[in-house]
Parts: structure tokens; sequence; C-alpha cells
């Protein structure tokens, strides 16, 4: 619940936020960024100060779906870095703002950045810190999918009131969800939920669902796992084209399901 204060004091190492909330899945590709930036729009549409912190050094995904871009501008002071304002007044920062372009001789953009933790735990550190984030009553931190050592020192170094884990319904998928979220229990981070996404197709003609993946495997592990199943998003054709449009979908199509689905996730999480 974001009215309970986080443990170990301030968060974030930053003591104007508040609440920090960590977005994670096991695997890339179950909707990760999209449920962080949808979740970040909700919030701030609830009335709560809100930022959204791209931490996913892998494919930072923010800046388009929430349609922000360029070198962030400083502080008059030169100290900080201010943060894009996207959607609603969500305060932005992404490892992707912060990234040159393309390296010399990597002609269309088409080679691997290779990652070792210390560099990118200075890059979440260099966006907790050294951004002009103001009082915030909480933030989101889209995280680099998956379990190894980056995600896990990147848990531990700020202070997080809690995780939710994005899953698709498939076996494949479930499996990293779940180390997921032991990865989390281990460094003593509350896992608020699953948010379970892509979970059924509507048809936009018939309105009928069909759950193309099964529909009780996320539910399952909820239960073993002793999470709460927080969310379920359906496929949609208009969430994904709001997304690459630069504009989530609680923004886009307030009064359609998904914007509901999102909204009582902001109210729960
Ligand atoms: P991740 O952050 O886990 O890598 P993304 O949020 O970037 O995943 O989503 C991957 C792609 O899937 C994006 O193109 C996004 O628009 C699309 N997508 C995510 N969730 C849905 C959904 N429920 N329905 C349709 N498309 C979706």
């Amino acid at each position: 619940s974001t009215s309970s204060s986080a443990p170990g004091g301030p968060t974030a190492g930053n003591e104007q936020v508040q609440h920090v909330i960590a977005v994670a899945s096991g695997k890339g590709g179950v909707g990760k960024s999209t449920v962080a930036v949808n979740l970040a729009v909700a919030l701030a549409q609830r009335g709560l100060r809100t930022g959204l912190l791209d931490a996913d050094v892998y494919g930072p995904s923010v800046p388009a779906m929430m349609g922000v871009e360029g070198k962030p501008e400083l502080t008059a002071d030169g100290r900080l870095m201010i943060p894009k304002t996207g959607h609603e007044g969500v305060k932005v920062m992404s490892v992707g703002l912060l990234l040159p372009g393309k390296a010399e001789g990597d002609k269309h953009g088409d080679q691997p950045v290779v990652w070792r933790a210390p560099l990118a735990l200075k890059l979440l550190d260099q966006m907790v810190r050294q951004v002009d984030w103001g009082p915030l009553d909480i933030m989101v931190i889209d995280m680099p999918p998956g379990t190894g050592d980056i995600q896990l020192s990147m848990s531990q170094r700020v202070s997080l009131s809690g995780a939710l884990v994005v899953s698709t319904p498939q076996e494949i998928a479930l499996l990293d969800a779940r180390k997921a979220v032991n990865m989390f229990r281990r460094v003593d981070v509350p896992v608020l939920g699953f948010v379970e996404n892509m979970n059924r197709f509507v048809c936009s003609k018939c309105g009928e669902e069909e759950y193309i993946f099964g529909s009780d495997g996320l539910q399952a592990d909820a239960l073993r796992l002793q999470v709460e199943l927080l969310a379920s998003i359906p496929l949609s054709t208009g969430l994904r084209k709001a997304c690459d449009q630069g504009v989530p979908t609680v923004v886009s199509d307030p009064q359609g399901p998904v914007a509901h689905e999102f909204r009582e996730l902001a109210r729960k999480a």
C-alpha cells in the first residue's frame, strides 16, 4: 500500500521521494514497460506527484511510450538534470535520454550494448541522485528484464517500497516470473503482486474473449507463491497502437477496459 512507509528509511537515496515501486519481469517483451508507463500515468491521474525512471538498460522504451525526447537540460546551478514532463505531469527520466546515439562505426545502430553491472548501477545512481525530481509521492522504476546480477544489484541499491512482477501466462514466462519473485524476496523487497499481461484476446468485432494461453496460469502461481494477482491486461490493438504513438492507454482511451485495469492497479499498488 502506498500509505505505509517504506522499510529502511529514505527511499531511492532521495529523501524527497516517498515511495519507490519497481516494475520487473523475468523475461523481456512481456509488457513490463507498457505496464510501468500506464501505471505511472494512472497514479498521476489519482493526483499523486509521480516520477517514472526508466532503468531498462537493455531497451529503454519509456521515452517513446511517453512521447518525450532530447537530452535533459540542467538546473541553473548546473548540478542536476531536469526530468522531462510526460502525460499528466509525470516526471520522466530514462537511460535512453542519457546514452549517446549509436557508436562510431555502428552505421545501422544494430550493435549490442554490452552492460557490466557497475556501469548500469552508476547510471541508476545518476538518475536517482542527479535528477531534480523535486518532492514526489511515488516513483515507478522500469527495471531491466531478468534476474541477473544487474537486476539484483539495482534492487538492493534503491530502497524499494515494493515490486510488481509482470508476466504473460505462458509457462515459459511464468518460470522466469517465479525467479523474479524469489529474487526480490531474497533482498527483502516486498512483492506487491503479479500483473498478468496479454492473458486473453478480445475480438474487436464481437467482443468475445479468448484465453489463448489458458485461463489460470498466473492465478495458480499467485496462490502458490502467495503473491496477489493485481491485474489482468488483455491483448489489445488499441493499447499497442497508443504505446507506439507515445500516448498511454489511460490517456488515449480512459473509458476503455484496459484503462480501467490500470486504474485498479494504481489503486491497489
Ligand atoms: P517489455 O518492457 O516487457 O520488454 P513492452 O512493454 O516494451 O515489453 O511491450 C512489448 C511490445 O508489446 C510493445 O510493442 C507493446 O506495445 C506490446 N504490448 C504490450 N502489452 C500489450 C497488450 N496487452 N496488448 C497488445 N500489445 C501489447
